[in-house]
């Protein structure tokens, strides 16, 4: 304490003398040129593999740091680095020595950033305890049990994040991470809501959760909503269930944004498609059985003026088949492709309520599957695998909450 100024320095494009080329000058030489640096390496033999906009294979003379804004001194020899120091404070610049913390005037701390958070921690001279320190606090950002809400107002933004399939573990660590800094969440109904308990107080939820056949418009209203806290300078998450750009209208709501003028990211999730057949311990892909697999909408039923998909060509494939959507249109759908030639003894899965307490997984046939959801009761949410991989296996793999 006190002959410290912690300082963060903008380095682009500003000449920095790295002396020394063995591991260390090497790490410093990399992080330098990732903050934008022109890294000159100055060294009498070249040991790593330097990353620099030159590297001079000689031993270090004074001239080196003229028109530099800043020197380090990373060689294993005291006496050139001490050399290095000395020719920098000549110069009116700062200096970091590798080997001696305490001779140094300048250093280089452990440092992250994680979503905008710079942490740089140095730790008296003990660099393994800084990089702990470094790590722990990352990790505590990044898991958000350290976390503070922004308070400057007037940065409306939107960022629709992918909440995975229902179980708050399947959500990513940067989209919880966003929930946690949201001023305003606006939920659907296949989201991870148990999440929402956790949310501050004074957080805003909205819950635009609709049926399966919800009416249309209300998307409208979703994207008039969001646009009208953003543009009041609220965070605003929009957590969707799965990935958001999986039948999941996130376009829509992303354009709504750009056409405000209002900033916009998307986290992806791990979309159900993919993730209620692993949870059912059924591969979309094996070795030897499928190599492909397509993830196919089912809310419009084949035949219907509005289907775009080509049935026909699904039914005459043999890739693995993942419905979405599906459930209330199965009788159709296994008899539009039993129609185009997929056999009627082709395995089939449903999974409902993959990821929740509630998930349950029916195994089928093509041609029964229909009968055996209605016997079942099979309710939405529920992805229906159609393929040679969908059939049970013991010592079956996956997880729910
Ligand atoms: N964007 C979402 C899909 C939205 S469409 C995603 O990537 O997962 C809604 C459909 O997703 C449902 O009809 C169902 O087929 C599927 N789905 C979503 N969550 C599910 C869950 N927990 N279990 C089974 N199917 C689910």
């Amino acid at each position: 304490m006190g002959r410290r100024l912690p300082l963060f320095l903008d380095v682009r494009d500003r000449r920095v003398v790295v002396v020394g080329a063995g591991a260390v000058g090497a790490r410093r030489s990399a992080r330098l040129r990732a903050a934008g640096a022109y890294v000159v390496v100055v060294a009498t033999e070249i040991r790593e593999a330097v990353d620099a906009h030159e590297v001079h294979e000689r031993p270090f003379a004074p001239a080196d740091l003229d028109g530099a804004w800043l020197a380090l001194a990373c060689t294993d020899v005291a006496d050139v680095n001490a050399a290095v120091a000395a020719a920098a404070h000549e110069r009116r610049i700062w200096c970091v020595r590798a080997d001696d913390a305490d001779a140094s005037d300048a250093w280089l701390p452990a440092a992250v950033n994680v979503d905008g958070i710079d942490v740089a921690v140095t730790a008296g001279g003990d660099p393994r305890r800084a990089t702990t320190i470094r790590d722990r606090i990352a990790r505590a950002l990044r898991d958000g049990s350290l976390r503070a809400r922004r308070t400057r107002p007037s940065e409306g933004r939107v960022v629709l994040v992918g909440g995975g399939p229902g179980d708050p573990g399947l959500l990513t660590l940067r989209g919880y991470r966003e929930l946690l800094a949201a001023d305003v969440v606006v939920v659907d109904r296949l989201a991870p809501t148990a999440l929402l308990d956790e949310l501050d107080d004074d957080v805003e939820v909205v819950d635009v959760g609709k049926d399966p056949r919800g009416e249309a418009a209300s998307q409208d209203a979703i994207n008039a909503l969001v646009v009208e806290r953003a543009r009041a300078g609220k965070v605003v998450v929009r957590l969707k269930g799965g990935d958001p750009f999986v039948l999941g209208r996130g376009t829509e709501e992303v354009a709504a944004c750009l056409a405000a003028g209002v900033p916009v990211d998307v986290v992806p999730g791990v979309t159900s498609a993919t993730a209620a057949a692993t949870l059912a311990g059924v591969p979309l892909t094996e070795r030897g059985t499928a190599q492909e697999f397509t993830v196919v909408s089912g809310h419009v039923p084949p035949g219907d003026p509005r289907s775009t998909v080509d049935w026909q060509r699904l039914g005459a494939g043999d890739a693995t088949l993942v419905l979405m959507m599906a459930v209330a249109n199965l009788g159709p759908i296994a008899a539009a492709l039993l129609a185009a030639g997929r056999p009627a003894a082709t395995p089939a899965a449903i999974v409902e309520n993959a990821s929740l307490v509630s998930q349950r997984v029916v195994y089928s046939t093509l041609a029964a599957l229909a009968q055996d959801a209605e016997r079942e009761r099979i309710v939405p949410p529920a992805v229906v695998i159609v393929g040679a991989v969908a059939t049970p296996r013991t010592g079956a793999a996956g997880a729910r909450s």
